[in-house]
């Protein structure tokens, strides 16, 4: 271990009841988006940011009207007065809760047993939020010489993708480019993975405009349902057949292609539909363009397409592939000697088909790695967090910095 941390390990400790306090309030402040019912981050980021102040830390906060006229603020602090910067980047919007009725607690009141904290937002990215807040405090009080300035961003809107989060704070000037960021928003059981890349992910929106019509005459129509599934036949045809490569960074190691939600269509069976509304979800390896996906999926609609049949592609969400963060990137070995010494593990590095912040600074060509401990329990009902994880975490993060 480092010399002088068994003093911030400590002063990490002995601020338990805190951290737990302040994550049970920030729970209790729904930050959900307008699109999903709520009204996005201002109160909970208001909280977050009075917090700070108490402890004499100044976060600016930058906030961007969203496409509903919703404020989507971000908060961004850092102390010390060194060259270069790590990032700790945690989000504080949540999903919404869900079907209630697969709550056995209130998922905006913090329920503690034991070891567990319950409620939404707990793990993604409450935990992180907290441990980011309360290593920075530990550093702050110890008075430490730090090796680098601690930064802290607690990010509005990663669940619809960052568009008036990180994406937006990637062009304020705050960061610089040797700067480097740990992104705790995906997580292991026991911390033991590290993530290094995120495949594309591409989300379509395939709608069949044909002709309703009595099912028993079906010359007088065109049925949508049928050119609908002869595209999606065909087009998942081409995908797999294509996009072939493995990468075994990633889990899984393919590209990944899936045909997920589809609309309702007509009310009954003697019905022909005339309008036909499905998706497709694509987790792409950085190896190829989503511009090659989408160019393959159009020449399969066209060909599909017939008479008065159109096929329409709308991009519903859209996410090129970043660049992998090296496995001898600086933040990737801080990161791993950190584990190393506080807990002996010998972390692996992987790469994952979801999408997190670390996104954007990669596409700057700045260093991110993704990590967190916790188990899998993100946007399900009775989310929890641990507190053990909570507390082990914040040490791992302010070890980065002695
Ligand atoms: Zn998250």
């Amino acid at each position: 271990m480092k010399k002088g941390f068994d003093k911030i390990s400590y002063a990490i400790d002995s601020l338990r009841a805190d951290m737990i306090d302040t994550l049970s309030e920030m729970i209790s402040i729904k930050a959900v988006s307008a699109k999903s019912g709520g009204r996005g981050e201002s109160d909970r980021a208001e909280y977050l940011e009075s917090v700070l102040k108490g402890w004499g830390i100044q976060a600016r906060s930058y906030s961007y009207k969203d496409d509903t006229g919703t404020e989507r603020p971000s908060l961004v602090a850092s102390i010390g007065k060194c060259k270069r910067t790590i990032w700790i980047v945690a989000h504080i919007d949540t999903v919404a809760e869900g079907d209630i009725s697969l709550w056995s607690t209130d998922p905006f009141k913090a329920h503690i047993d034991g070891d567990m904290i319950y409620g939404r937002g707990t793990n993604d990215d409450g935990q992180a939020v907290i441990s980011g807040m309360y290593a920075m405090r530990a550093l702050k009080d110890s008075g430490t010489e730090l090796k680098y300035n601690y930064g802290l961003v607690l990010a509005a809107n990663e669940e619809e993708g960052s568009a008036y989060g990180m994406q937006k704070l990637m062009l304020e000037g705050i960061f610089a480019k040797g700067d480097m960021f740990v992104v705790p928003d995906w997580c292991t059981t026991d911390g033991s993975a590290i993530e290094i890349g995120e495949k594309g992910m591409l989300w379509l929106k395939i709608t069949v405009d044909g002709k309703q019509a009595h099912a028993s005459t079906p010359a007088e129509g065109k049925n949508a349902f049928r050119y609908m599934v002869r595209f999606l036949d065909k087009v998942d045809e081409l995908l797999h057949n294509k996009y072939t490569k493995e990468n075994r960074l990633f889990r899984p190691v393919y590209s990944t292609f899936e045909m997920t939600k589809h609309e309702k269509n007509v009310d009954s069976i003697n019905i022909l539909p005339g309008r036909e509304v499905a998706y497709i979800d694509s987790r792409v390896l950085p190896e190829y363009k989503l511009d090659e996906v989408m160019d393959d999926v159009k020449s399969v609609a066209s060909s599909v397409e017939f008479r008065d049949v159109k096929i329409a592609i709308d991009v519903v969400n859209r996410e090129d592939p970043a660049p992998v963060t090296s496995s001898d990137a600086e933040i990737v070995k801080m990161l791993a000697g950190a584990l190393e010494d506080l807990r002996g593990i010998k972390p692996e590095l992987v790469g994952i088909g979801g999408g997190t912040c670390a996104a954007f600074p990669r596409k700057e060509g700045m260093q991110a790695a993704t990590w967190m401990t916790g188990d899998e329990v993100a946007h399900r009902p009775n989310e929890y967090a641990k507190i053990s994880d909570m507390i082990n975490d914040a040490k791992v993060l302010a070890y980065l910095f002695v």
